[in-house]
């Protein structure tokens, strides 16, 4: 969950009236601007050797298979993951990586699964599958027994009177629909970020919304949930989709539906994490590093092949071929982020502890294993030829320049946020919400070919900023 949209999400939540109209954004910079002739550039025969040779990359693939198969789901706080941070510290030094180690910190407030289940009562009796979010507090441990006020939607919950959900489970069940650059996340994920929040501040008991996810499975989708200070936080949980559109059809049937519903989520206080760095030393230290990277945690469900051991893997595979291809200018640095999941604490460790040192850019991978389909960069004047250099390298794998300022991600996002310049590379939504936070994000979801043009895109960038001779100085911080 991004800090940004949260802040965004909290307060619109409840917000009734319509927002006044805003005025039209400023001209977006030269450099940013769809092209009428796209710049005539000619790519480095090295980057094209490089970007073709990873082509063939099997780094990438044999980083995912190990998490998932040696060590499995790496929850916040859990004892697998403090194990992943290990399996790490000897794969990045396996590999060749320079000054490989653990940044620990401490994780306050973990949160630990229990017992989730839940039944229809009457009229339809029969069982359910769902799971709590994250943050989520228990139900007595026999359980409630309510009935369910039905939402087509977060609007439509937030639009309840106050005090409307006084002894009742809120159902909330948006449909979220897969699009290629993963908006739909932001707005169908209200009713999970926030959607409990709301119900709890009009009263309700509990609240189950339908998954976030844009498959038709019984495989419930996992994830956070945020209850401002003040607030009383109540049990609330996920439906699996298929589920939920069987609950959706028993209200729509028009008798009164009574729900059952346990779970026993724990907050088990402080835990020790950490994350995990490794360098591949460049030429000039007054350049800035390169940082890249992904995250190391996972849900619980599945086994995190997608969300993100693929991240880590993606990065680190292309940071491996530029190692070997020799000496970069510019110090590139891989992080393998301690924890995204539960609201982004790695990052903001990372960005804590590396205050004040020079930084040329910052990109992640955290959004699946399928293709780069776009990339968009948000570099100084002066350091703008790089993103045309960029545009002529990576079209040949299918990737187009965007028109958009770069600035995605919750681990770099801290470091882009003190006006370090961005670099993303965007992957297809278009079945990441299939299988994200499900216990079907397994091996067996990554396409290796894709995996294989991920690593490709970013050892093009790598190489490219890496060895990029114009001064990349910081841009101006977002407000
Ligand atoms: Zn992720
Ligand atoms: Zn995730």
């Amino acid at each position: 969950m991004n800090p940004l949209l949260l802040a965004l999400l909290l307060p619109a939540a409840a917000v009734q009236q319509p927002q006044p109209q805003q005025p039209p954004s400023p001209a977006a910079p030269a450099a940013t601007r769809p092209r009428a002739t796209p710049a005539v550039v000619r790519v480095d025969p090295k980057v094209a050797a490089l970007r073709d040779k990873a082509l063939a990359d099997a780094t990438a693939y044999a980083i995912v298979e190990g998490l998932t198969t040696e060590i499995g789901p790496r929850p916040d706080g859990s004892p697998q993951q403090a194990r992943a941070r290990e399996w790490a510290v000897a794969k990045l030094k396996a590999l060749g990586f320079r000054n490989v180690h653990i940044e620990p910190y401490v994780l306050e407030n973990v949160w630990e699964r229990g017992v989730e289940t839940a039944e229809v009562v009457s009229p339809y009796p029969q069982p359910l599958r769902l799971t709590a979010l994250g943050n989520s507090a228990a139900t007595p441990p026999q359980g409630l027994t309510l009935p369910i006020a039905y939402f087509a939607s977060f609007n439509d919950l937030a639009l309840a009177p106050a005090g409307s959900l006084q002894g009742k489970i809120a159902f909330v069940s948006n449909q979220m629909q897969p699009t290629q650059d993963g908006s739909s996340y932001g707005s169908s994920g209200a009713a999970r970020f926030v959607g409990a929040n709301v119900a709890a501040k009009k009263g309700a008991a509990a609240i189950v919304i339908r998954s976030i996810g844009t498959d038709h499975g019984r495989g419930p989708h996992a994830g956070g949930t945020n209850f401002e200070p003040g607030v009383t936080p109540i049990p609330a949980a996920a439906l699996s989709v298929a589920d939920a559109e069987n609950l959706e059809r028993m209200v729509k049937l028009g008798a009164p539906v009574t729900f059952h519903l346990t779970l026993t989520p724990r907050n088990v206080g402080t835990r020790q994490s950490g994350n995990v760095v490794a360098e591949v030393p460049g030429s000039d230290p007054n350049a800035g590093v390169v940082l890249v990277g992904g995250h190391l945690d996972s849900w619980d469900l599945g086994t995190g092949a997608i969300d993100d051991a693929s991240g880590v893997a993606i990065t680190t595979a292309a940071a491996k071929l530029v190692m070997d291809a020799g000496r970069p200018r510019r110090t590139i640095r891989v992080v393998w982020f301690g924890d995204e999941e539960t609201g982004g604490w790695g990052g903001q460790a990372y960005a804590k502890r590396h205050a004040g040192e020079r930084h040329a850019t910052a990109g992640e991978s955290d959004f699946g294993a399928d293709r780069v389909w776009r990339f968009e960069t948000n570099l100084p004047q002066g350091a703008r030829a790089i993103g045309d250099r960029l545009a002529a390298a990576l079209a040949p794998l299918g990737i187009v320049r965007g028109t958009g300022a770069a600035g995605d991600g919750t681990d770099v996002g801290p470091m882009i946020r003190t006006g370090v310049a961005a670099i993303d590379l965007n992957q297809s939504g278009l079945r990441y919400f299939d299988w994200h936070h499900t216990p079907e994000d397994t091996l067996d979801r990554v396409d290796p070919e894709q995996l294989r043009q991920n690593v490709a895109a970013w050892t093009t960038m790598l190489t490219v900023v890496a060895n990029a001779s114009e001064e990349i100085g910081a841009v101006v911080p977002r407000p």
